[in-house]
Parts: C-alpha cells; sequence; structure tokens
C-alpha cells in the first residue's frame, strides 16, 4: 500500500516516524509544511523539514521533540554574550545542517534535492519532500500586534498573542515540490499526521496543485492532534478558540470536511465518533498519545489497518 502523509514538526514527525517504521521505504512518502521556514544570520532554516528528518534518523532530542540529541550550544551563546538575538534556539549540531543547506541553496539547488541528499546521508529510507521549492512564509494576523511573520508568533511572542487569521504569503505563486504530485497520484492512501490543522497542514494544502491531487488519492483519512479539546504541545486548540470554535475532534473533522472520509480520534474522544458517523466519516478510536517508539507503531499500524479497511469497503462500492 503507498502512503502519502503530510507532517508538520513535532505530532507529524512522530507519526511519521512510526508509519517508516512498519511501511516498506518505497511506500512512504512524507510531504512536509515549509511555511514555517525563515532566514536568521543569513541562513535558511526549514524547523518541519529538520525535526521530520533529525526524528526519522533517530537523531532528535527525545525530551524536545524538535533540535538534535547531545546538542551542544556554544554557538548561541557566544550570540548572546555579544548581545546578538539569541530568541531562536540554534544548537551547534544543528547549525551545520543550516549552513550545508543555505550553501546549496546559494548555489541554486532545490530544497527537494537537498533534502533528499541530507536524508541519505542520515540514514532516512523514506522519501522526505518540502511541500514546495519554493519560498512559501507562514503569516499571522494577531489582535495585539498585527501581522507577524510565522516564527515571530510562536518563538519570539511564544504565541501568546491572539490570532485573527493566517496567510500563506507566496503560495499562489509556488509550486509543488518535484515529487510531490507524482507520490500523490501513485498514494493509495493519505495520512494527514496529528500536526496543527492551521499552520502546518493548510500551508502544504495552500500549495496551487496539492489539495486537487490529494483528493485523488483513494483513501483518506487524519490522525487528530486535539485530543480532549486540547493540544498535546503548542497553540493548536488556543487557535481554534480565539477564531471561535470550540476545540475538539468535531473542529478537526470541520478543518478537513470534503478532505478526508476518516478520521482517528483518542478514546478520550470516544463519545464523538457517533456523532461523527452521522456526518458521514469512518471513524477510529484508539489511543492516540505518542509517548514512545511502541505507541508511534502502534498509531501507525492501527491507522494503516483503518485505511486498508477502507480501501477494501471503497473497492466493493465501486
Ligand atoms: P509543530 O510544527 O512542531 O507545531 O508540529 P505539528 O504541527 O506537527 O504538531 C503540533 C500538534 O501535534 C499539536 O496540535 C499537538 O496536539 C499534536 N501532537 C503532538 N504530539 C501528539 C501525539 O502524541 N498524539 C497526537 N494525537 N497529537 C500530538
Amino acid at each position: 500500500m503507498k502512503v502519502v502523509a503530510l507532517a508538520g514538526g513535532v505530532g507529524g514527525a512522530k507519526m511519521a516516524d512510526g508509519l517508516a517504521r512498519i511501511l516498506p521505504a518505497d511506500d512512504l512518502t512524507v510531504i512536509v509544511n515549509t511555511g514555517d521556514d525563515f532566514s536568521h544570520f543569513g541562513l535558511r532554516i526549514c524547523p518541519d523539514l529538520d525535526t521530520v528528518c533529525y526524528t526519522l534518523a533517530g537523531l532528535a532530542n527525545p525530551s524536545t521533540g524538535w533540535g538534535r540529541a547531545d546538542e551542544t550550544w556554544n554557538a548561541l551563546n557566544s550570540i548572546r554574550e555579544l548581545g546578538g538575538p539569541a530568541w531562536f534556539q540554534l544548537g551547534d549540531k544543528d547549525l551545520g545542517t543550516h549552513l550545508e543547506r543555505t550553501r546549496r541553496l546559494a548555489q541554486g539547488e532545490p530544497l527537494s534535492k537537498i533534502v533528499r541528499d541530507f536524508s541519505r546521508s542520515w540514514g532516512i529510507a523514506a522519501q522526505i519532500l518540502p511541500m514546495s521549492d519554493h519560498p512559501v512564509e507562514t503569516w499571522v494576523e494577531t489582535e495585539e500586534m498585527g501581522w507577524l511573520p510565522f516564527q515571530e508568533y510562536f518563538v519570539a511572542q511564544q504565541c501568546v498573542p491572539r490570532v485573527k487569521q493566517f496567510e500563506f504569503r507566496g503560495a499562489q505563486q509556488s509550486l509543488p515540490a518535484v515529487g510531490v504530485l507524482d507520490a500523490l497520484e501513485v498514494a493509495d492512501c493519505l495520512i494527514i499526521c496529528p500536526s496543527n490543522p492551521w499552520v502546518s497542514i493548510a500551508p502544504i494544502l495552500s500549495i496551487p496543485g496539492i489539495k486537487e491531487c490529494c483528493l485523488k488519492v483513494p483513501v483518506r483519512v487524519a490522525v487528530s492532534p486535539i485530543i480532549g479539546g486540547k493540544a498535546i504541545k503548542g497553540p493548536a486548540a488556543k487557535m481554534y478558540e480565539e477564531l471561535g470554535i470550540n476545540p475538539s475532534v468535531l473542529a478537526v473533522a470541520e478543518s478537513y470536511r470534503g478532505l478526508i472520509d476518516g478520521l482517528v480520534i483518542d478514546r478520550v474522544d470516544q463519545a464523538y465518533g457517533e456523532p461523527l458517523e452521522k456526518g458521514g466519516l469512518h471513524v477510529l478510536v484508539t489511543q492516540t498519545i505518542m509517548q514512545n517508539y511502541i505507541d508511534r507503531m502502534n498509531l501507525a499500524k492501527e491507522t494503516l489497518e483503518f485505511c486498508q479497511k477502507l480501501l477494501i469497503f471503497r473497492k466493493g462500492r465501486t
């Protein structure tokens, strides 16, 4: 079964890792959000791509979920001593990734090729793709501070300002990265990882052609990032609230209305199974919190079985 997963950073990376541990490498493509990418100290930084790659390579910091394990912070401490901008955490090992990526981008190489080569060097077997080779920037309009570039909102302001809306600047002029549409065209199922629907998945779907191609994938399921009305980490639930929507698995289903035919929800949200099914969705209720590798693999396995079931069901109807 050929699988394409859409992923942001921490939640997406854990799910993608579970899938990568189960599926044959040739069967998995992960399309990653690059709307969070930005330039800092002249370096191109791709937080979600790096989180997914470090996680699948077994290099990720297990306690933060982002950055590298056994990291040191000499460069950042030097910047701090000199009074420079130290608000974005850049470890020494991580800096090496940004330096080499920036050097190659400056030579005109597409991001997708750089990611492919980095993946090979790190021993990642699955195909990891940025959503686009063109720069697309997520901007957040806030009540208190007006429009903010994503990292200014997310890291510098720690998601405190209240959100009003989002823009994915440059998306309309961009194209899907090389390989994205090819992977979707042959996919049997699309899995939307438990990533933030507003700022991790929506930017991917904003690239012209991606959503249309997703809709042609025979089976499409999402794993809810909202559990018991809350996000495990990050501002997803807060964003729903500030936009006047009660954060729940129903809200997640609404975010992906028309795109998905199945939703994976946590046991604590079991009571929502019936209303979701009445609304026309297939529902899998299971444990969706991934605290370790076993949890990741179990959730991936159950989600794949769910997809397989929906695929058989679909074939039976056509
Ligand atoms: P970011 O770009 O680093 O914010 O990463 P994502 O958008 O991929 O992930 C953020 C979302 O992941 C949040 O809404 C969390 O609720 C969700 N998340 C994190 N860990 C888990 C988990 O173990 N299970 C589920 N279901 N969701 C998770």
